[in-house]
C-alpha cells in the first residue's frame, strides 16, 4: 500500500494520501476491464478505464454534485479534512501485510492516472502565470481577430469611478468580462474599450480667486492626477494585476481627450440645428453652494432633512360673479389656507392653485379654550392668527377638515361646500406686498394627501408651478441670486439667505401680519448637491435646455425596442423618461466642455449656427476645450464673422457632465475602427437609469433617431453578508484586491485568486443587491475546489487518450448514451443562460446540480466529452481554471478546419451533438429511474454501512423486487445486460445484484437491510442489502464466489484471472 501511494505521488504530483487512494482504487481495476470486454470497441486498453472502480473512487464524481456530497454521510471525498484522511488510514489499518503484497503484485497490470494539473489552485502563483501566457501570446486580440461571427461591442461606462477599486467596480467589470469571454467563445469579434470620465472637481476653496483659464488649468491638472491614480489602481488590479479583465487597455477613451470633446460638440450641434436646444428662463435645481444649475442625476436625497413648514392664510379679495353668491357671506373674513415647506418662496407667490375636481369647504375656525389644547413644542407652534379672538373663515379641501382640526387643535365648522372649479379666478391679496393674485386650476398634483388641498404657487421656484404659470400667464418671479440670497426684488428680505435667516424672516413677517396658523418641523426627502452635500433650491434662471418634449415619443418608442435585463427595468427607464422635463444642459462652471455660443454684446441675442459650431468643433478637436477660454472671440468665430467679432462675446456656460458622458457613443462607437453603432450592450449599476442610460438615450435619439444600445443590463449594489451597506466605520468593507491577493496575514485572510471572486459573481442574482463576506467566500472557495477536483479527475484519467480513440455513439453502453444526452442538455441550458445573462443559473447547473448523469463511472469517450464541455462552458466565468486545465490537456484538440487550439478561448463553444440529443425519450425515462433507484439503493447501503455489515459498497449484494411487471422485466434485462457497463451491479457499484421474482421467499427474512423506491408516485421497488457472496478479489476488490478457484491466482476473480492469464507477471512485480 505504502508503495502505491509513494510512487503515485512521485509520478503525478498528487499530494494527499486520500487522493492517492482514490487513484489507486480506480486504477487497480483498470486492465481488468480492458480485457474482460466482449464488445469489439473495448479492445484498446486505453479506452474504458473506469468501468470498474472501488466505491470510494466512484464518489469522486460527487465533486460535480455538491448536494449529494453532503447527503452521503459516509463519503470520504467530502470536503472535511478529517474525512479526507480517514479513507486511506482505515484502509491501511485493515490491510494486513499479506494483502498489501497481494495488491502490490498486480499493480503493474494497471495504468496510473496522471496529470500535471495540480489539485491545489495555488492561485497567487498560477493565475499570474496564466495571465502572462495570455499576455505573451496576445490571446484576446488573436482570438478576436480570428473570430468571424460578426462584431460584439460592449460599451464601457459610465464615468465617475471615484476612489480606488471597490467591490462594486469588481462586480461590474467581472460581469462585463464574463460576457465578453463568452462572446469570444461564440466566435464574435469582441471589442471592449474601457472608458474614463473626468468628473473630479476642485472644492470651493481651491477655486477661489482664480481666472477661468487658471482655474481650468488647475482643475485639469487635478482631474488628470486623480484619474491617473484611479487608472493605476484599476490597471494594477484589473489588468496587469490579478483580476485581469480583457480589454483594450492601451487605448481607453477619456472624456478629456480633444477628439472626445469635439464629438460631444458635434452631438450638441446636431441637436441645436434640429431645434432641440433652446435658451429659456425656467426653474431649475440650483446649488447655492456650488453656484450652478444641477441635473436630476446630480442630486441626492439624504435621510433626515427637516424643513420649516407653515400653514398660512391669504386674505380673499373677491370672487367672480358666478361664485360670488356662494361666498359673499364670508367676506371680508374669508381666507385661502395653504401649506408650504419652503416659506422663503412666499415672496415669489403668484397664485394659489386648486384641483378643479376636488370638493372644498368654507369653514369657520373656532379656537378651543386654553392654550393646552395642543402642545406647543419645538416641532409645532401655533400662529398668531389662531390666538386672536377674531372671526375667521378659511377655505380648505373638505376631506382634510378632520385632519386639520386635530393638527391645529381647533374646531372647524363647515359652513359651505363647493367645487375647486368654482374657485377659479377668485382674487386674494399677496400676504407680503398686497399685490392682487388669482386662484387658478392646477393639475392632478393637487391632492388631499397632505397640506390643505390649496397650493401656494411660485412659478419661479417649482416645476409644476412653472407649468401652471405658463397656462395662466403668471409672472415668473425669482428674487434669489446665485448664492441663494434674496435680491432687491424681495424688498425687506434683500441679502438674506433663503436657506437660512431669509426663511426665518419670511415666517416671522407672515406671523406678525396674522398669516400663519401653524408652523411645524417637517422631515422629508429634499434634494442635495451630490458634490457639496448641501441643500439645493429651485430657482428660475436663464439656461440652455434640450427639449425632451421634442423627442420624448421617439425615445419612448425606442425603449420598447431595447432588450432590458432584468425585464422590469423597462418600467423604470420608461417612467423616468416619460416624466422628465426638458433637460437643463448648461452649467455655470468653468471646467468641462463649453456651450459653443456667442452673445451679441448689446442685444444679448445668441449666435449659434452650423458654421460657428463646425468651426469651434474643429478647433477643439485639435486644441481641446481649453481653447474656448484662451482664444479670442475673433479666432473662435469663422472667417465670415471676423469683421463683427467685436459685437460678440463668448458664452461662459459649460455642459452638464451627463451630456459629456451621454455623448460617449458618438465619441467612441462612431469614431473608432472596428466598433459599430449602436452598441450591443451597456451594463452598469441600476442607478444609471436616471443617469448614463438615459442621457445616452436622449442624445442618441435626438441626433440618430435610434438608441445607442440594443441591450441594457443593470446590476445592484454590493452589501456585506448580513445585507448591510459597506462602510469603513462599520469595518465590513470587502476589498476585491484583498479577496484575490489575501491580507497581511494569509492564514486569517487568505488570497482566493480572481477565479473565486468571479465564481462568486456568477453565483449571485446580480439584478438585485448582492452580498459578500468571509463566510460566503469560504463556501465559494470550497465549491471552486470541488470543480477543480473534477477537472483534475477527468484530466488524470484521460492521460493516455487520443481523439481517435472515441467510441462511436451507437457502440456506447446505454447508460453512457444517457450521460451524453444529459451533458448535451446541460450545455444547451448553460448556453441559454449565458444568452440571457443569468449566470447564477449556470452556477447552479454546473456547480451545484452538476451534470448528474455523470455521477457514475464512464468510459474515456464520455469522460473526454465531459472534460471538453465543462472546461469551455466554465471558461467565461473561471478563465484561469479553464486555461490551466487546457494547458494540461493530455491530448491535442483541433477545430474542424484542423487548426490546433492552443488556448481555451480559441476552442469555441461546444457544437451541439445531435446524435447525443436523439436519445429516445423512453430510454431517458428509464435511465432516469435507474439513477433514482441507485440513490435509494445508496441509502440502504449507507444504513448497512452504519450497521457495520459492509464497509465498501463492493462488499454488498443488492436484492430488488417489484410487482410492476414491465419494470421487473426491464430490471431483469439490465441485470444481464450484454454491455457490462449497463449492468446493475456496475451502476450500483456493488459486487452483486439479484432481482427477486417474489417477496414470499425465505430469503427475504434473512436479508438484514431493506428499503423502498417509489416511482411514478405509486409503483414501488423493494430494495434489500446483504453481505456479498464469495471472497474479495485482491485485484478489483469485487466479491465473487469464484475467488479461490484458480490455482495460479487464488486471490483473483474470474475476470481478473482472465486478464492475468494472458499477461504473465514480470519478475519486477515480486519486488513490490
Ligand atoms: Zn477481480
Amino acid at each position: 500500500m505504502s508503495f502505491f501511494i509513494k510512487s503515485f505521488a512521485t509520478n503525478s504530483s498528487v499530494s494527499t494520501p486520500r487522493e492517492a487512494t482514490i487513484a489507486m482504487m480506480q486504477t487497480s481495476s483498470y486492465r481488468v476491464l480492458s480485457h474482460r470486454n466482449c464488445s469489439s470497441f473495448r479492445k484498446t486498453a486505453s479506452i474504458n478505464a473506469f468501468q470498474f472502480r472501488g466505491s470510494s473512487s466512484a464518489k469522486v464524481f460527487s465533486f460535480l454534485n455538491v448536494r449529494h456530497c453532503s447527503t452521503y454521510s459516509g463519503d470520504e471525498v467530502c470536503s472535511s479534512s478529517k474525512r479526507r484522511s480517514r479513507g486511506p488510514l482505515m484502509a491501511a489499518k485493515k490491510a494486513s501485510e499479506g494483502e498489501k503484497q497481494e495488491e502490490g503484485k498486480y499493480k503493474h497490470t494497471v495504468d496510473l492516472p496522471k496529470t500535471t494539473f495540480g489539485m491545489r489552485a495555488n492561485a497567487l502563483v498560477r493565475e499570474p502565470e496564466i495571465q502572462k501566457l495570455w499576455d505573451d501570446h496576445q490571446v484576446f486580440k488573436r482570438v478576436a481577430d480570428k473570430n468571424d461571427g460578426g462584431n460584439f461591442v460592449l460599451h464601457d461606462g459610465p464615468p465617475y469611478a471615484n476612489g480606488n477599486l471597490h467591490m462594486g467596480h469588481a462586480l461590474n467589470k467581472i460581469l462585463k468580462d464574463i460576457i465578453n469571454r463568452y462572446k469570444l467563445l461564440q466566435n464574435y469579434k469582441v471589442h471592449y474599450v474601457p472608458g474614463w470620465d473626468f468628473l473630479q472637481s476642485l472644492d470651493q476653496n481651491a477655486k477661489k480667486d482664480l481666472t477661468p483659464s487658471k482655474l481650468r488649468a488647475k482643475a485639469a491638472k487635478f482631474a488628470k492626477a486623480t484619474v491617473k491614480d484611479q487608472m493605476a489602481s484599476f490597471k494594477l488590479c484589473v489588468y496587469t494585476g490579478t483580476l485581469w479583465i480583457w480589454a483594450d487597455w492601451d487605448n481607453p477613451y477619456l472624456t478629456l481627450d480633444p477628439e472626445y470633446e469635439a464629438a460631444q460638440i458635434e452631438v450638441f450641434g446636431q441637436m441645436a440645428l434640429q431645434g432641440y436646444i433652446y435658451r429659456g428662463k425656467k426653474p431649475v435645481h440650483w446649488s447655492p453652494s456650488s453656484r450652478t444649475a444641477l441635473a436630476e442625476a446630480e442630486l441626492e436625497y439624504p435621510e433626515g432633512h427637516v424643513s420649516r413648514s407653515i400653514y398660512a392664510v391669504f386674505r380673499m379679495l373677491s370672487a367672480p360673479p358666478a361664485t360670488d353668491g356662494l361666498l359673499k357671506d364670508f367676506f371680508p373674513d374669508l381666507c385661502l389656507a395653504i401649506w408650504t415647506t419652503t416659506p422663503w418662496t412666499v415672496p415669489a407667490n403668484a397664485a394659489v392653485a386648486v384641483n378643479a375636481k376636488l370638493q372644498y369647504a368654507v369653514v369657520e375656525v373656532q379656537s378651543l379654550e386654553g392654550d393646552s389644547i395642543i402642545s406647543e413644542n419645538k416641532r409645532r407652534r401655533v400662529g398668531n392668527v389662531l390666538k386672536e379672538q377674531k372671526k375667521l373663515f378659511i377655505i380648505v379641501a373638505s376631506d382634510l377638515v378632520p385632519k386639520l382640526e386635530a393638527k391645529w387643535g381647533s374646531k372647524l365648522v363647515v359652513k359651505k361646500t363647493l367645487l375647486g372649479s368654482d374657485l377659479e379666478n377668485c382674487r386674494y391679496f399677496h400676504p407680503i406686498d398686497n399685490r392682487e393674485c388669482p386662484v387658478v386650476i392646477g393639475g392632478d398634483y393637487i391632492t388631499t394627501e397632505s397640506g390643505t388641498g390649496l397650493v401656494h404657487t411660485a412659478p419661479g421656484h417649482g416645476q409644476e408651478d412653472y407649468a401652471t404659470g405658463l397656462k395662466y400667464g403668471l409672472p415668473l418671479l425669482s428674487p434669489v441670486d446665485d448664492d441663494g440670497k434674496f435680491t432687491e426684488e424681495a424688498g425687506q428680505f434683500n441679502g438674506l439667505h433663503v436657506l437660512g435667516d431669509g426663511n426665518g424672516a419670511v415666517v416671522k413677517y407672515l406671523d406678525e401680519h396674522m398669516s400663519i396658523i401653524m408652523e411645524e418641523s417637517y422631515e422629508h426627502k429634499y434634494p442635495y448637491d451630490w458634490r457639496t452635500k448641501k441643500p439645493t433650491i429651485f430657482r428660475a434662471t436663464e439656461q440652455w435646455f434640450a427639449s425632451v418634449e421634442g423627442f420624448r415619443q421617439a425615445a419612448m418608442d425606442a425603449i420598447g425596442h431595447v432588450k432590458w435585463f432584468p425585464p422590469q427595468a423597462v418600467n423604470r427607464i420608461s417612467a423616468m423618461t416619460s416624466s422628465r422635463s426638458d433637460w437643463c444642459i448648461s452649467r455655470q462652471r468653468t471646467w468641462g466642455v463649453p456651450i459653443p455660443v456667442f452673445y451679441h454684446v448689446k442685444s444679448r441675442e445668441p449666435l449659434m449656427n452650423e458654421e460657428t459650431i463646425d468651426h469651434i468643433k474643429s478647433i477643439i478637436s485639435q486644441k481641446g476645450s481649453d481653447a474656448w477660454w484662451y482664444m479670442k472671440v475673433e479666432d473662435l468665430l469663422p472667417e465670415k464673422y471676423h469683421g463683427k467679432a467685436s459685437d460678440y462675446e463668448k458664452g461662459t456656460d459649460t455642459m452638464d457632465v451627463w451630456f459629456d458622458s451621454g455623448s460617449s457613443w458618438a465619441a467612441v462607437l462612431g469614431k473608432r475602427n472596428g466598433l459599430s453603432f449602436p452598441a450591443d450592450l451597456y451594463l452598469e449599476g441600476t442607478d444609471q437609469h436616471r443617469g448614463w442610460f438615459q442621457s445616452s438615450l436622449l442624445t442618441s435619439i435626438a441626433t440618430k433617431g435610434k438608441p445607442p444600445y440594443s441591450s441594457v443590463i443593470t446590476h445592484g449594489f454590493v452589501l456585506d453578508e448580513k445585507g448591510c451597506k459597506m462602510s469603513k466605520s462599520l469595518g465590513n468593507v470587502v476589498d476585491p484586491r484583498t479577496v484575490i491577493e489575501g491580507g497581511k496575514n494569509q492564514k486569517e485572510v487568505p488570497g482566493y485568486g480572481a477565479d473565486v471572486l468571479r465564481l462568486w459573481v456568477s453565483s449571485v442574482d446580480y439584478t438585485g443587491d448582492v452580498m459578500i463576506g468571509p463566510q460566503v467566500l469560504r463556501q465559494i472557495s470550497d465549491i471552486y475546489r470541488k470543480l477543480r477536483g473534477t477537472l483534475r479527475y477527468l484530466l488524470s484519467n484521460l492521460h493516455d487518450w487520443k481523439v481517435g480513440n472515441s467510441v462511436s455513439h451507437n457502440d456506447l453502453p446505454k447508460i453512457d448514451q444517457y450521460a451524453l444526452f444529459q451533458l448535451e442538455n446541460v450545455v444547451k441550458n448553460i448556453q441559454e443562460s449565458y444568452e440571457n445573462y443569468q449566470f447564477f443559473k449556470i452556477f447552479q447547473l454546473i456547480i451545484l446540480r452538476g451534470t448528474t448523469s455523470f455521477t457514475r463511472r464512464s468510459c474515456q469517450t464520455v469522460l473526454s466529452a465531459h472534460l471538453l464541455a465543462i472546461v469551455r462552458v466554465v471558461a467565461p466565468i473561471l478563465p484561469h481554471l479553464a486555461e490551466d486545465a487546457w494547458q494540461n490537456l493530455p491530448f491535442q484538440y483541433t477545430l474542424e478546419d484542423s487548426s490546433k487550439v492552443e488556448f481555451v478561448f480559441e476552442s469555441k463553444w461546444p457544437v451541439v451533438n445531435e446524435k447525443c440529443l436523439a436519445f429516445p425519450t423512453e430510454e431517458v425515462d428509464f435511465w432516469g429511474k435507474i439513477l433514482e433507484l441507485r440513490t435509494e439503493v445508496n441509502k440502504v447501503l449507507e444504513v448497512a454501512r452504519t450497521g457495520k455489515l459492509i464497509g465498501s459498497s463492493l462488499e454488498a449484494r443488492v436484492y430488488l423486487h417489484t410487482a410492476d411487471a414491465s419494470m421487473a422485466s426491464k430490471l431483469h434485462e439490465i441485470c444481464a445486460a450484454k454491455n457490462d457497463a449497463d449492468t446493475l451491479q456496475r451502476i450500483f457499484i456493488t459486487s452483486q445484484v439479484e432481482v427477486l421474482p417474489s417477496m414470499d421467499n425465505e430469503l427475504i427474512n434473512k436479508i438484514p437491510y431493506s428499503g423502498e423506491y417509489l416511482f411514478q408516485g405509486m409503483n414501488k421497488v423493494w430494495i434489500g442489502v446483504s453481505h456479498a457472496e464469495g471472497s474479495k478479489c485482491k485485484r478489483c476488490w469485487n466479491y465473487s464466489s469464484q475467488v479461490g478457484s484458480f490455482a495460479e491466482h487464488p486471490t483473483l476473480c474470474s475476470r481478473c484471472y482472465n486478464v492475468i492469464a494472458v499477461q504473465p507477471l514480470p519478475a519486477m512485480a515480486a519486488i513490490s
